[in-house]
């Protein structure tokens, strides 16, 4: 909004001058030196009834400008999610008197004080307000579940790597409840608990969960290094965990030590939420991991095996992500930017360990991993931005698109280095065992390459030539071209690794029994593969493949199927009309409902239902089988 002229002319000098203070002082770097004192934080989560967090911060200071961050880089997120936007009541106050603050107008995240002379300690104290309706942002507070982010619950002072300043927390619980978490317990006094001071990155990476209902299961019985399944649920009945299905949890345990050959922590808590309220959630810690799934995780057994890949994909992350770190992720502090581009190994080789550790310790049917496998294949073969964006580039959608909703994402293309990279790292796999006759595999690059320093917990960062290096150390080959070709170029789906595997994608009128389920999960219709998008369960029509059939009918968002030749939508009736269009040179009509104008669109496919599949290639190895089989 343009200020009226004379007013402007009144204020502008006013304007340039307090922008130009700030312009003139920018933040101070961050020095590899220790922070001179302790930060004492307080924080009461005790409100569940209004969601609100209540932090108080004592911070040592030294008289004169001091600026205190808020975190707005959340690696776990790659992206500058910071929860600013849910900070309220910030009052900054030194010796009893209030100490002004003033946020730096170009950026943010930064708070700058004036400490006065005889002031050694500020008091800050603020709320964070954590969601109330999954429209405000995941919700974390629930009457029976809470999860503590504490980058959303703390500021720190500028100048210092974030390693070298010690936090001392105690945290007020809702009364009885209980938690998981990777920070070190001194004590607790009723529902106050205090934790032993670490220094404020191990603490920032050490989420909690806390719940009325909780359970804690060994997943480790007899090892040296505890590992723990912090259990938090809805309800008592949704903590009954079998033992068979504890089992297949401590399988993955020793299957992920089977392929690393190490360990890079001191304990590890898995956090757990198994919760229809509470926001699903999957971050990876270096000592731990947040989980959150729907309640019916053990209860439903049959129909969770989709779901059960989360786990030994945040496990994966201890040694991929978290101890192996791109150098691009090494950060003196939470507010200075990461460098994404190698994320293809960060998260495409963890999704694709999660999958393999998923077979291996038996929480997915080998069968299953493989349906994953195949629906990966053609949605990628599938996406039309592949055309244009090279999956390196989607490294940046976490910077980009932070996980909004996108408009046309199959010609957009989202974080596809998650799934496509697993795609390639299958390639890689199969290309190690296939130059070695089968006497190596990428089992031993992560032997080689995440199994290094066991005991270590400090991050070991690494580039693309290290990555290339370790894989000549396994296989020797020109690696660095192969990679470059994949990564940065654009071209058809990376299906060569299936095919060294044994098997191929291939389209049949029926979903396999497990994609059937984890359709009927979603509740929505699966037409990808032949019409071109996907129906909810209202009829509303998403996922539209651009210049897929539908595309070309002129569909687009915000449009609900409300008829399929002539009859009501259902599901059924539009499979059922597919089908009979094989036979029929009639186009298939659809009655929709595009904002408020009705209008009939004609769709002219005649090639029926598309499902993917895999189907062996006769006369090849079987490398998946070998690759999906558990560690002796
Ligand atoms: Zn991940």
């Amino acid at each position: 909004m343009p200020l009226p002229f004379a007013f402007r002319a009144a204020i502008l000098p006013l304007l340039l001058a307090s922008t130009f203070s700030v312009s003139a002082d920018p933040l101070p770097p961050s020095l590899d030196q220790p922070y001179p004192g302790t930060i004492q934080m307080k924080v009461d989560a005790s409100d569940t009834a209004r969601n609100i967090f209540r932090i108080r911060q004592s911070i040592p200071v030294k008289a004169g400008k001091l600026t205190l961050l808020y975190p707005q880089w959340v690696t776990a997120q790659h992206g500058p999610t910071g929860a600013l936007h849910q900070l309220a009541g910030l009052k900054v106050t030194g010796n009893g008197r209030a100490v002004p603050w003033q946020r730096d107008p170009l950026n943010v995240f930064a708070f700058r004080v004036d400490v006065p002379k005889d002031v050694q300690m500020l008091e800050v104290e603020y709320q964070h307000l954590s969601p109330t309706e999954s429209s405000q942002g995941r919700i974390a507070m629930t009457p029976d579940i809470l999860g503590i982010q504490w980058q959303s619950m703390t500021m720190y002072p500028a100048g210092y790597n974030t390693r070298r300043i010690p936090v001392h927390t105690t945290l007020t619980l809702p009364a009885g409840w209980q938690y998981g978490t990777a920070l070190e317990t001194v004590q607790r006094r009723g529902d106050e608990i205090e934790f032993k001071t670490t220094d404020l990155e191990t603490f920032i990476d050490s989420p909690l969960f806390a719940g009325r209902h909780f359970k804690r299961f060994d997943l480790d019985p007899g090892g040296k290094i505890p590992v723990r399944l912090n259990i938090v649920a809805d309800s008592a009945e949704a903590l009954e965990a079998k033992p068979e299905q504890v089992e297949l949890h401590r399988a993955l345990v020793q299957q992920a030590y089977k392929l690393f050959n190490s360990q890079h922590y001191t304990h590890y808590d898995f956090l757990f939420a198994l919760s229809d309220e509470f926001g699903g959630v999957g971050r990876e810690h270096h000592q731990s991991s947040e989980n959150g799934v729907k309640s019916n995780y053990f209860t439903e057994w049959a129909k969770t095996e989709a779901v059960r890949t989360l786990l030994p994909h945040e496990f994966t992350h201890s040694w991929n992500g978290k101890f192996r770190r791109p150098k691009g992720q090494d950060v003196p502090n939470f507010n200075t930017p990461l460098d994404n581009s190698l994320l293809w190994v960060y998260e495409g080789q963890t999704q694709y360990w999660g999958q393999v550790l998923a077979s291996r310790s038996g929480l997915v049917k080998l069968a299953s991993v493989r349906d994953m496998i195949a629906a990966t294949a053609a949605t990628y073969s599938n996406v039309q931005g592949r055309s244009w964006r090279p999956v390196i580039d989607t490294t940046n959608d976490p910077i980009i698109t932070q996980r909004r909703p996108q408009v046309w994402p199959n010609w957009q293309r989202s974080e596809d280095y998650y799934s496509e990279g697993a795609l390639i790292w299958l390639d890689v796999d199969t290309k190690i065992r296939e130059l070695s006759g089968d006497k190596r595999s990428l089992d031993d690059f992560a032997r080689g390459f995440f199994g290094v320093d066991n005991g270590v917990n400090v991050a070991k960062h690494y580039t693309f030539d290290d990555v290339v290096k370790a894989l000549h150390a396994v296989q020797p080959f020109d690696w660095a071209p192969f990679l470059k070709k994949r990564i940065e170029e654009t071209g058809p789906a990376p299906l060569d690794g299936l095919a060294r595997a044994g098997w191929k994608l291939a389209y049949t009128d029926a979903q396999t029994e497990f994609l059937k389920g984890v359709e009927e999960q979603s509740k929505t219709a699966n037409f990808q593969f032949s019409l071109g998008f996907s129906v909810g369960s209202d009829g509303k029509i998403a996922a539209i493949v651009w210049d897929g059939p539908g595309f070309k009918a002129g569909l687009s968002g915000n449009t609900t199927l409300v008829a399929v030749n002539g009859r009501a939508y259902k599901a059924e009736h539009l499979r059922a009309a597919v089908t009979a269009a094989k036979l029929d040179p009639k186009p298939i009509e659809l009655l929709v409902k595009h904002g408020n104008l009705y209008r009939t669109v004609a769709l002219d496919y005649h090639e029926g239902l598309k499902y993917p599949r895999l189907e062996r290639i006769k006369g090849t190895p079987d490398r998946l089988e070998a690759i999906l089989q558990p560690l002796k």
